[in-house]
């Protein structure tokens, strides 16, 4: 049986801190691969543009190119209507069924989980490996759904990445405002989003 992490994110752009997080988790939870899925049409997020599909694909794809643990799975973007993770995992366990999967994310994205559609049907399909940034501390907030919805218990992991202090949100901000992003994210994706003019206003 193998243990296969899963990376779900938008990742618009992706950065060293989810480098870093998928690094983490595939050591310490001794993953045989971590594949990398971005986002196709996030349910939840109309509340900004987001950079195309197959653009925030080819910056996944030039980031892990030196890592042969780290693979990338176009099926989201692929797919037409909302992403709902739930979809996605149904796919991936027809691939590997008898495997150990881990969701790998942002733990702040952990915390909307029950808001996800059919979140007690995921607990059944993968576990969660919440990837913190630094002096972020939900345990409170764990320890209270693990009480309550006891199909949680032992399934929602935590690693604190403090390289998770860089944040996409902020790359994007600092391109609008014509600031240094250098070694915040890999060269090539840099160089990719500098040649198509992204994020700048
Ligand atoms: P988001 O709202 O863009 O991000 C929430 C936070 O998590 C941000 O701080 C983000 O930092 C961080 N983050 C996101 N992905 C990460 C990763 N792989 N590793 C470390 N930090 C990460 O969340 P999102 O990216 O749209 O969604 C995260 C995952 O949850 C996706 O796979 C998405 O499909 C899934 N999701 C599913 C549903 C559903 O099925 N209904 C609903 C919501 C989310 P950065 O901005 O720096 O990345």
């Amino acid at each position: 049986m193998k243990k296969i992490g899963i990376m779900g994110g938008t990742f618009d752009p992706i950065h060293y801190g989810h480098l870093v997080a998928a690094e983490m988790a595939r050591a310490e939870f001794k993953l045989s691969k971590v594949l990398f899925i971005p986002t196709g049409t996030p349910p939840h997020k109309n509340r900004r543009d987001i950079s195309a599909g197959e653009v925030r694909f080819e910056m996944v794809k030039r980031a892990i190119q030196d890592n042969p643990a780290f693979d990338i799975s176009a099926l989201e973007i692929e797919r037409e209507g909302p992403s709902y993770t739930v979809e996605t995992l149904r796919v991936l366990r027809r691939t590997w069924p008898e495997d150990e999967l881990y969701f790998i994310t942002g733990s702040d994205a952990l915390l909307e989980i029950f808001s996800w559609r059919e979140a007690e049907e995921i607990f059944k399909l993968i576990q969660f490996i919440g990837a913190a940034r630094p002096g972020f501390d939900a345990s409170d907030f764990f320890l209270k759904v693990q009480q309550e919805h006891p199909e949680t218990q032992g399934k929602i992991h935590y690693l604190e990445v403090p390289a998770l202090a860089i944040s996409s949100t902020d790359i994007r901000a600092r391109v609008r405002r014509g600031e240094p992003i250098r070694y915040l994210l890999p060269e090539p994706v840099r160089l990719y989003l500098e040649e198509l003019g992204l994020y700048v206003e």
